[in-house]
């Protein structure tokens, strides 16, 4: 299973709101979160080596999910479950959902991006892990499963490097940038995925209820970055970091 995330498009310019409180959604192109494209990459690489037999793109929030959803399917996920809620829905709520979908249908992998790139919470992967006490590989740069020993090697971006982690299945996974590199939908499959089934629930088919424990109270651009200065020579750029800058 692999969920996936509508987010506003990474090449966007992101405005924020007159109000302030939030930032601007409407007629912005919004498509799959780039994390969430790798792990959906990484599931179908998966079933195409033969140790997975289904792979489901699931994703929560409100009715244009559908076409996030369509775009899993072109790619080449089997079916789809879209969760509708049109209210904001933070990482406990996701991870709350995603253990009630995993509960029904029993996944031997769960992936997800390790942050979406509009909110860059990074929790709802370690959430859904701490909610199914499953075994968790985060920052995922390279995954080998072993279906015979049902264990899968996860090779982690950290600070210091790469660590190595052996986890036993059923585990949750999320995806770092450097795992794979996504395939496009073709126009076969686009086409083909228009009769792929999306299955649709409410969080209350699921029996979850959706409370916010964050209240946003203001969203504002970050300063304006004053400009940079291209100097002629290093005992320029030394001066101006004494007598300037005061860092020497
Ligand atoms: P976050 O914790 O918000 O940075 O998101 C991390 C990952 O959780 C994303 O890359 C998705 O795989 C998953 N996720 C977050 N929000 C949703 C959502 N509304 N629907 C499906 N998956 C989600």
């Amino acid at each position: 299973m692999v969920a996936i995330k509508r987010v506003i498009d990474y090449a966007v310019k992101i405005r924020v709101k007159p109000d302030k409180s939030g930032v601007e959604t409407s007629n912005v192109k919004m498509s799959m979160n780039p994390f969430c494209e790798i792990a959906l990459e990484e599931a179908l690489r998966i079933k195409e080596s033969g140790r997975a037999s289904e792979v489901v793109a699931v994703s929560a929030g409100p009715a244009q999910c559908v076409d996030t959803l369509r775009t899993g399917l072109a790619m080449g996920a089997d079916r789809a479950i879209h969760v509708e809620f049109p209210g904001t829905l933070y990482p406990l709520s996701i991870a709350k959902i995603l253990k009630a979908l995993v509960d029904a249908e029993k996944p031997g992998l769960l992936l997800l991006g390790k942050q979406a790139i509009d909110d860059d919470c990074n929790q709802t992967g370690q959430m859904i892990a701490g909610l199914l006490k499953w075994p968790q590989g985060t920052f995922a740069s390279k995954v080998v499963l072993d279906e015979e020993n049902k264990v899968a090697t996860v090779d982690r971006e950290v600070d210091g490097g790469l660590e190595t982690l052996c986890l036993d299945l059923p585990a949750v996974i999320t995806t770092d940038l450097r795992l794979n590199q996504p395939r496009y939908a073709t126009l076969p499959n686009i086409m083909k995925a228009k009769s792929k089934v999306i299955k649709k629930l409410t969080p209350q088919d699921l029996n979850v209820e959706i409370r916010s424990d964050l209240e946003v109270v203001q969203v504002t651009e970050p300063p304006k970055r004053k400009a940079g200065l291209i100097l002629s020579s290093v005992d320029e750029l030394i001066d101006k970091l004494k007598n300037e800058a005061r860092v020497l």
